[in-house]
This record gives C-alpha cells, structure tokens and sequence, in this order.
C-alpha cells in the first residue's frame, strides 16, 4: 500500500518533486514540492522538414528516353525491370505523364541521370509576394508623409 513519504497518510496521492526527488506525497504534503502534473510527458516533437521541395525537372521525357536508349533497353525490358506496365514508360517518354516524385527519385538512380530538381519557383513565388507586401507597406507610408 502506497503511503505518503512524508507523513504515512495513504490518502489522495500525488506524485511530487521534493528537494530534486521524486517522492509519493499526500496532497497535504505535496505543497511543499513541485507536484507534477503530466508524468507521461511526451518526448515527439514535430519536425520541420529540412528538405527542398523537389519537382521533376521540364525536360523529363527526353532525359528518360536518352538514358535508356544509351543502356540499349527497350521500352518493355525497361518496364520489366522497373515493375511498370510499357504503356507508362511510353507516357513518361512521350511527355504526357510526369512520372511521381518517388519513381522520378528511382529512376534517376537507375539511370543515372538527375530528374529531379529543386523546386526554386515556388521559393520565387513567395519571395515576391514577400517584396510585394513590402511595397505596399512603403507606398502606403508614403501617401501618408504626403498629407
Ligand atoms: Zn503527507
């Protein structure tokens, strides 16, 4: 039976930090310590992805179809050998289908050609409208110096 380590009362029990220890304390007791609240304190925190936003480069279907012809593959062992169906390398070689981001990864290693590159648009993008709200800001201090 749990009882409180400072006075033996075996009532409302709390766990409780005294003097840098952890002892099982009668709530009575327990103002004289640090009581704590979650003993299941979660250790997960949420990373923050570090890593570039990736995209498929423009020129995809040529830079597939080069480096597998230079591996003098056809389009079926090709897709043999990556598990795929024919008509799907036709599409990525004839620039109808971007092939996903994971397979573009994969394929790149198996080719040895760099079909992904970072996606510096969308970087671009936000860049601008960060400059775009400092333009208005400036503008709108302006008008207002004017007045
Ligand atoms: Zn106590």
């Amino acid at each position: 039976m749990a009882m409180c380590e400072m006075c033996g009362s075996s009532t409302n029990l709390v766990t409780a930090e005294v003097e840098g220890s952890q002892m099982k304390v009668c709530q009575g007791c327990a103002k004289y310590g640090t009581v704590q609240k979650s003993v299941h304190r979660s250790t997960w925190k949420p990373r923050k992805s570090d890593q570039p936003e990736m995209r498929v480069v423009r020129n995809y279907a040529q830079l597939i179809r080069t480096a597998r012809e230079r591996k003098g593959m056809s389009q079926e062992d090709f897709a043999k050998s990556l598990q795929e169906k024919e008509s799907v390398i036709q599409k990525w070689e004839s620039g109808t289908m971007k092939p996903r981001l994971n397979i573009a990864r994969q394929l790149g290693k198996l080719l040895n050609v760099r079909l992904l590159e970072n996606d510096e648009k969308k970087a671009f993008v936000q860049e601008k409208k960060k400059v775009a709200s400092e333009l208005t800001l400036g503008d709108f201090i302006k008008v207002r110096k004017r007045k």
